[in-house]
């Protein structure tokens, strides 16, 4: 999608520090961390949040699962825990309607989130 900056990110277009990609979905570090490990998981295709989905790209949820697993085990977090997060919307505090899953790790997280 046109002036979408993680389209820009999937094509090349705006540069970014990868963590995975496989044909459905694209990792990289988010640009603002706010834990010692921050990277979003993001589907290739655009969806601007969960809203858009239907039973025929659901999957993609899956795929940004699965890919988190990953980069979880990966980046050495995964016995010591991580966050992850979809903000959906104003209330939510999503910043950019594309999509994304946040991981996040390497430090304790309190609930419920603020
Ligand atoms: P959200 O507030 O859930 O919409 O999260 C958007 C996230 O994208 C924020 O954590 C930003 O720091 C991050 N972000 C925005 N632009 C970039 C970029 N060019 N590269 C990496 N992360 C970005
Ligand atoms: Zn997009």
């Amino acid at each position: 999608m046109d002036n979408c900056i993680f389209c820009k990110i999937v094509n090349g277009e705006i540069p970014s520090k990868k963590v995975y990609e496989d044909d459905s979905v694209a990792a990289f570090y988010d640009i603002e961390p706010q834990a010692p490990v921050h990277v979003l998981i993001i589907p290739k295709a655009h969806f601007a949040s969960t809203l858009d989905l239907g039973a025929d790209t659901a999957q993609v949820v899956g795929n940004m699962v699965l890919a988190a697993n990953k980069i979880a085990k990966e980046l050495g977090v995964d016995e010591s825990g991580f966050r992850l997060v979809m903000n959906m919307g104003r209330d939510a505090g999503q910043t950019v309607p594309h999509l994304h899953m946040h991981l996040m790790g390497g430090r304790s997280f309190s609930w419920p989130a603020g």
